[in-house]
């Protein structure tokens, strides 16, 4: 095993880094100590060094699976500019291209080889001929169907481990929840990784959600202190992309439309010429965005809504990777969450999409610290409120829900974590439905206990509990309702709960509901 001031001198040479950032140090050392690797990283936390470091200093090649053809190129390019061995094998190659490339390998000339997933069962005889030392599978949620981005040709990667079962494994994502997280390392065959759990928490990126009524004329305003900084405005459809990016041209900036319908060549140029601030504002569906080293983007816009947290998160990740402030902005609109609800009925996996669009729009109607939401989504728990979001700018007036609170967790206990909203307030409510009556809830002591407070309004006070982190929903099992560390709290140690004075989310809501 390389000592720390050889990793330390390979990290300044190949990549002209002076130190590790967090955790970085951690995941590397473990690997060379042979252990398999769960990495949960935002969007620019630096994850390929974690792989790309021991790569150079293990005796054998590094394999890494990676889903995105177009991105191999690059990640490779980039690699042998900084004099790194690395290659990649896809379908794009013709037999000469790959032959070269095999002889390379058996030479021991290439460190890293990057291969796509559907690429492997074809390589399955030269790998054998080759030693692997590590074996690194990006872009890992791709592999769970809770994911948002599920890939069928990953869930083959489950016999990597009894193929190799001395290679250390690392897989590594910037969008896991919990769900997603164990169904990696279930479906690898890695449930003893250690797991690396970077801190989500962006604290240079405001966060803000308004309204959608007349997002054009918003957009113009918002741009108008910005007049030469970067940004990308994400767009549902392709033709709201090219809508747009004609309407800003039309003031006079510098926009471009990018989708995946656009050519090739075309899209090629627009990425470059934004990353080299060419053209200030992209336009684009979320095609864009994946691999982009952009560090100076100021600000993203959501023009529609995202259809879950973590790809709203991965995608604001994009701004204000250089760590400066940079402002994100999403809209919020009923037609949006409408047409996305029918995109969810046709896609398979209809309950985990339907649950985790639910989500996004609690977090676009939260009255409490957005990033308290965000963070929570990803299990990170954060006690005090950002005072960088639009509701700690702006807060509501609160009220006491100290009891509100009590009296919905004791029956979540009380009801064994079994059983989603509806049925938990309808218990509090002392519904005489037959879910109810048929499970016997109408014995349990906290039936009927709150049945003053109104259908509705109980539906945000738990939203509002969700979003504070003192339940949570298991998207994974039916939307049950579950306690989490902080509801101990509540429960047994008194804690305040402020909850959010709904008269006044009436108001916001009329707002919201009548454009
Ligand atoms: P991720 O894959 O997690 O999105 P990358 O591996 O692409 O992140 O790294 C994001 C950025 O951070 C890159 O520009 C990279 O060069 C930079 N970076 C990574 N590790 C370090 C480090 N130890 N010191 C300084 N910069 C780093
Ligand atoms: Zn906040």
């Amino acid at each position: 095993m390389p000592d720390q001031k050889q990793i330390l001198s390979t990290l300044k040479e190949y990549f002209g880094y002076d130190s590790f950032r967090p955790l970085q140090e951690d995941i590397v050392n473990s690997i060379f100590n042979g252990y398999d690797n769960v990495v949960i990283m935002p969007t620019g936390g630096g994850k390929s060094i974690c792989y790309q470091l021991p790569a150079l200093l293990l005796p054998g090649i590094t394999l890494v699976i990676s889903p995105l053809i177009a991105l191999m190129k690059d990640q490779v390019d980039g690699l042998k500019a900084n004099g790194i061995q690395a290659a990649f094998v896809n379908s794009s190659q013709n037999e000469n291209e790959q032959q070269e490339i095999y002889q390379k390998l058996l030479n021991k000339d290439i460190r890293l080889l990057y291969v796509a997933p559907e690429s492997l069962s074809f390589l399955d005889s030269l790998l054998s001929q080759i030693e692997i030392s590590l074996i690194a599978i990006d872009e890992a949620h791709c592999i769970s169907s809770w994911g948002h981005d599920f890939r069928p040709a990953y869930t083959q990667l489950g016999y990597l481990k009894s193929r190799f079962p001395d290679t250390p494994l690392i897989a590594l994502t910037a969008t896991a929840d919990k769900a997603t997280r164990q169904d990696i390392c279930q479906q690898l065959n890695i449930t003893n990784a250690t797991q690396f759990l970077a801190s989500f928490d962006r604290k240079n990126l405001s966060l803000e959600v308004r309204p959608g009524n007349k997002r054009i004329e918003q957009i113009i305003n918002f741009l108008e202190n910005k007049p030469n900084d970067s940004g990308i405005i994400y767009c549902l459809s392709r033709k709201t992309t090219e809508m747009l990016a004609e309407k800003l041209q039309g003031q006079g900036f510098i926009a471009e439309a990018y989708h995946a319908g656009i050519p090739h060549e075309k899209r090629a140029k627009v990425q470059e010429s934004f990353i080299n601030d060419s053209v200030q504002i992209v336009c684009a569906t979320i095609a864009f965005g994946m691999g982009i080293d952009k560090s100076n983007v100021r600000w993203v816009i959501h023009y529609n809504l995202p259809k879950n947290i973590e790809g709203y998160y991965q995608e604001i990740g994009r701004a204000g990777r250089d760590g400066l402030p940079s402002a994100t902005l999403l809209f919020h609109s009923y037609a949006d969450v409408v047409q996305l609800q029918k995109f969810a009925t046709t896609s398979g996996n209809q309950e985990v999409q339907m649950a985790k669009l639910d989500r996004m729009k609690q977090y676009a109607d939260s009255l409490s610290c957005r990033r308290k939401i965000l963070l929570s989504y990803f299990g990170e728990l954060i006690e005090e409120d950002c005072g960088n979001c639009d509701v700690c700018k702006n807060p509501p007036s609160f009220i006491d829900g100290t009891i509100i609170a009590q009296k919905a967790l004791s029956t979540v206990a009380r009801i064994k974590e079994e059983e989603p909203i509806g049925t938990v307030i309808d218990v509090l409510r002392g519904a005489q439905n037959a879910i109810v009556l048929d499970k016997g809830y109408q014995r349990i002591k906290t039936y009927g206990i709150a049945s003053d407070i109104s259908w509705r309004d109980w539906q945000q006070y738990i939203i509002q509990l969700i979003n504070q982190g003192y339940i949570e929903i298991a998207f994974h099992l039916n939307n049950k309702l579950k306690l989490t560390k902080l509801s101990k709290k509540v429960l047994f140690e008194n804690e305040k709960v402020h909850l959010a004075n709904l008269t006044e989310l009436e108001k916001i809501k009329e707002k919201t509901v009548l454009q």
